[in-house]
């Protein structure tokens, strides 16, 4: 058994738990998304929509156990770290908080509920990906 303890980056909104159902079913293991008592499994979208009103900076931590443990909190631990902590939409006068949409090797994708969208490039990704592939 994996687990990591992180502050959530973004509200995690329908499209955000597709991606991360989409990215778990990738693996075997079994895993699970906690905060304040509840956990999630994330192959589950309503799962993860039922923690909908966490917050950007919510503590969640994340639990990955299975034969291809390893691969999996590469990739689901990876989503969950990658890029700038953003409580707010950057558009001038939106008061959205905002959701993570996709995310590629070079840039990361969001969007608000008032419809905007926009993207950043990843900075710190391989970092990240460096400290979660390396032995504990
Ligand atoms: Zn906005």
């Amino acid at each position: 058994m994996i687990d990591l303890d992180f502050d959530l980056k973004w509200r995690i909104g329908l499209r955000t738990a597709c991606l991360i159902t989409s990215t778990a079913a990738k693996f075997t293991s079994k895993i699970t998304l906690s905060h304040g008592g509840q956990t999630a499994n994330a192959r589950i979208p309503c799962e993860l929509a039922l923690l909908d009103d966490l917050k950007a900076g919510a503590p969640c931590r994340l639990v990955v156990e299975g034969t291809d443990e390893w691969w999996a909190m590469a990739a689901v631990g990876e989503l969950f770290t990658l890029g700038d902590f953003l409580d707010r939409c950057p558009h001038r006068d939106c008061p959205s908080t905002l959701i993570l949409t996709d995310y590629s090797e070079l840039k990361i994708y969001y969007a608000c509920s008032n419809g905007h969208a926009w993207e950043v490039r990843r900075t710190d990704a391989a970092a990240v990906k460096t400290r979660l592939l390396e032995p504990a």
